[in-house]
């Protein structure tokens, strides 16, 4: 499947449509121009081949809603729909011109008679508090939260906040940031008796750890979640109470609740948390507290980070006080690829699974220059079988699941009790491992199977959301975690005494010369491997087993490359875009790491051909709706013409494997086979897009029949990705459906 970069654009072909034309105008032309086809066509008598078979599954509603508009606006006497338009103009006119400062100036005018303060709510607060403390069970759960490092420098956390405006909290992970620290901050804020002033928001980087986040802190305090703690993701939320209470959000959907509370007014603490990924949300939040901060003096800010380039962060905020949390670490013994080989003795290519061979010849040749004069250097420690297997490009990583799997035996059958983490690079590869731990075709896996407890831990998976992962197993029994890099410092699960490090993850990257966005499996960097290690050694000593040589780690690079430095820009520019920053090249500069001009000037002219913006730069009708949904604005333009256009359900199907990936997997030496397969089911459409539409509604058909298992493995298809693309496509429908 191909990603053009003019997919998106041909709407907009020039010639196509008049110039001019604005927001709802646009609809209305190609409403119009579809019914004149109709009717040309209905003159000839017939229909144009082939035709596209609509069955629409999408929430109910949204069609309907779409239809019910399109008939009011039909119904309405012409004179009044202008008045809408021009109403509409209006507004919207008013929404542009205004620049930052005066957008600033509006939000502070309008916030500022706005008093939180409420004594009476406060002493009920602090009576709660104060009661909670009688109960045994609170107590001991107290307890249990004074015993991490965190809360033994609750009163300097509480002291320095009262006197920075930001602060700096540096602790290796599991000390307890993430949990602790908000409550530190509202406990406080309730025993002081201004309980009603305190409304503290905490971001996450992933959904899931928002979530299990909240449920933790909710279970601490004694309360149901939704109580003093909740959390809000996209499309779903569990909110808490209004004041005295402490959300846990993702950090897109603060940037969304930027647009329409620009200063934060309804905030007495924001927590940036994780700030050391240096994902594109905190980088551009970080950026735009800059903005924000000397408007609103009363707002506390504290950033969290593991020890990765913490300076980096202190240094952007002006020398800012930094708190090192130092938590209590096991020794962790760190094994590598030689030392694995010599331990278990693995025979490769045993295997006979369907594994695609993704080592080209290049790759065959550089895996050489790198290993060669590693095992001259190691002849003498290492037996001569070791350094065999090592010149195997596919030893290295997570090329041969079966390995892994024998690396889990090998720790099951000689290590004491203890959890492994193992840690992979995506999706794929989380599914291959755990259905090879749960179907084991050898022997050995048959004898292991029912003492494995396993967890696919990943964003997208249901289990993910399951608190039984952070669970101790039954006794006799052994937990593995196989998770993406989502385990490396967002979530913590405690008994985890093994790490088995693939060194693998995936990684968007971004090629301004082609413009092209890739997300691509790559080597993990040494800073990645440190906190992999460390998270073995919470509760005893324990071992990390990489999965790469001495020789590997040395060309890792040290730390990520931002991630901001890695993307395109074209969503960024948009979301600036709603939030009156209308420069992106000046403001953009203003990051910790800016983004290469060039790139920002892609992104622009993009938008101005999916005519996002206009010649000028400015936002269009178009553009705004765009830039409300969190997805890119490509994509985005695709679903929502789709809606007008009532095909929402073979577009959305596009969409979700232009997103994801295709369904069919092709094993060595049948490609023919499934070419042939996907000539058949692409029935003539000459269109990989109505390829996938066709697949995913034989699928549905075949899921009727209770046959789905005996179709996808007749058509090499991949069940795993057709659900997700099922739920990916729900996704897209529910956006549109809870569009505000
Ligand atoms: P940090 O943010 O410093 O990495 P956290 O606050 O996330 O640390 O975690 C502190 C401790 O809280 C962990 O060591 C773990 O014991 C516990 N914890 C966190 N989340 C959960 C959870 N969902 N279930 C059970 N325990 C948890
Ligand atoms: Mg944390």
């Amino acid at each position: 499947m191909q990603r053009d970069k003019d997919s998106s654009g041909s709407y907009a072909r020039k010639g196509n449509r008049p110039p001019g034309l604005r927001g709802k105008e646009i609809g209305m032309y190609y409403r119009n121009l579809t019914r004149q086809r109709k009717n040309e066509r209905g003159e000839e008598g017939k229909p144009l081949e082939p035709k596209i078979q609509l069955s629409v599954s999408v929430p109910g509603g949204v069609l309907e809603r779409v239809k019910e508009c399109m008939e009011e606006y039909n119904q309405t006497p012409a004179k009044e729909n202008s008045d809408v338009d021009a109403q509409f103009k209006r507004q919207f006119r008013h929404l542009l011109s205004v620049k930052f400062e005066e957008f600033v100036a509006e939000t502070k005018e309008r916030n500022a008679d706005v008093r939180y303060t409420n004594p009476k709510l406060d002493e009920k607060l602090r009576q709660e508090l104060e009661q909670r403390l009688q109960d045994d069970v609170a107590r001991k759960r107290l307890q249990a939260r004074q015993k991490l490092p965190t809360m033994r420098y609750a009163n300097d956390i509480v002291q320095a906040v009262k006197n920075n405006q930001v602060v700096l909290i540096v602790g290796s992970t599991g000390c307890g940031k993430t949990t602790q620290v908000p409550q530190i901050l509202l406990d406080d804020a309730i025993s002081r008796g201004s309980g009603s002033e305190c409304r503290i928001i905490c971001t996450q980087p992933r959904r899931i750890s928002a979530i299990t986040i909240a449920e933790r802190v909710s279970y601490e305090r004694c309360e149901s979640l939704g109580s003093s703690v909740g959390y809000q993701i996209r499309l779903e939320s569990r909110k808490p109470r209004d004041r005295a209470s402490i959300t846990y959000c993702t950090t897109g959907v603060l940037l969304q609740q930027l647009q329409s509370d620009p200063l934060m007014h309804n905030l007495s603490v924001l927590i940036l948390d994780e700030i050391h990924e240096r994902s594109v949300e905190t980088d551009l939040l970080m950026g735009l507290l800059k903005v924000i901060l000397p408007h609103r003096p009363d707002l506390k800010v504290i950033l969290m980070s593991a020890t990765v380039r913490e300076h980096d962060f202190c240094d952007y905020f002006g020398n800012c006080p930094m708190f090192r949390i130092e938590g209590v670490m096991f020794p962790v013994q760190m094994l590598y690829l030689e030392d694995v080989l010599a331990m278990t003795n693995y025979c490769f290519g045993k295997s006979r699974e369907r594994r695609p061979k993704r080592n080209r010849p290049d790759q065959k040749i550089q895996h050489e220059a790198m290993i060669e004069p590693y095992l001259r250097r190691i002849r003498n420690t290492y037996d001569s079988r070791v350094l065999e297997k090592l010149r195997l490009p596919e030893s290295e990583g997570c090329e041969e699941m079966d390995f892994i799997a024998d690396l889990v035996y090998y720790i099951c059958e000689n290590e004491p009790e203890g959890a492994i983490l193992v840690f992979l690079p995506g999706y794929d590869k989380i599914s291959q491992l755990y259905n090879l731990l749960e179907r084991p075709k050898s022997p050995k896996g048959q004898r292991w199977r029912d003492n494995l407890v396993v967890f696919p831990l990943h964003s997208l998976m249901q289990s993910a959301e399951q608190q039984a992962v952070f669970r101790h197993p039954p006794s006799g029994k052994r937990k593995v975690i196989i998770s993406t890099i989502i385990a490396e410092t967002s979530v913590t699960i405690d008994d985890v005494v093994y790490v088995i490090n693939s060194g693998r993850t995936k990684s968007t990257n971004y090629d301004i010369e082609t413009n092209i966005q890739t997300l691509e499996e790559v080597w993990v960097t040494k800073a990645n491997t440190q906190q992999r290690k460390g998270r073995a050694g919470r509760v005893r000593p324990g071992i990390c087993y990489n999965l790469f040589s001495r020789a590997r780690e040395d060309r890792m690079e040290e730390i990520p490359t931002p991630e901001i430095l890695r993307s395109k820009l074209e969503s960024i520019i948009l979301s600036l875009k709603l939030l009156h920053i209308d420069d992106p090249y000046r403001f953009l500069q203003t990051l910790i790491n800016a983004p290469n001009p060039e790139a920002i000037r892609i992104g622009v002219t993009l938008l101005m051909r999916i005519e996002a913006l206009d010649s000028s730069g400015t936002l269009t009708p178009l553009g705004m709706h765009l830039a409300k949904l969190p997805i890119e604005p490509q994509m985005g333009k695709m679903i929502l013409m789709s809606a007008l256009f009532c095909c929402l359900d073979p577009v959305t199907s596009a969409a979700a494997a232009l997103s994801f990936k295709s369904p069919f997997y092709a094993p060595l030496g049948k490609e023919s086979q499934v070419d042939e397969i996907k000539r058949k089911m692409a029935r003539n459409m000459r269109s990989d897009h109505l390829l996938v539409h066709n697949t995913i509604q034989a699928y549905r058909e075949s899921r009727q029949v209770h046959a789905e298992r005996d179709f996808c493995y007749k058509n090499f298809l991949s069940s795993m990705t057709l659900q997700q693309l099922e739920r990916m496509k729900n996704q897209f429908s529910e956006l549109l459906y809870n569009y505000k």
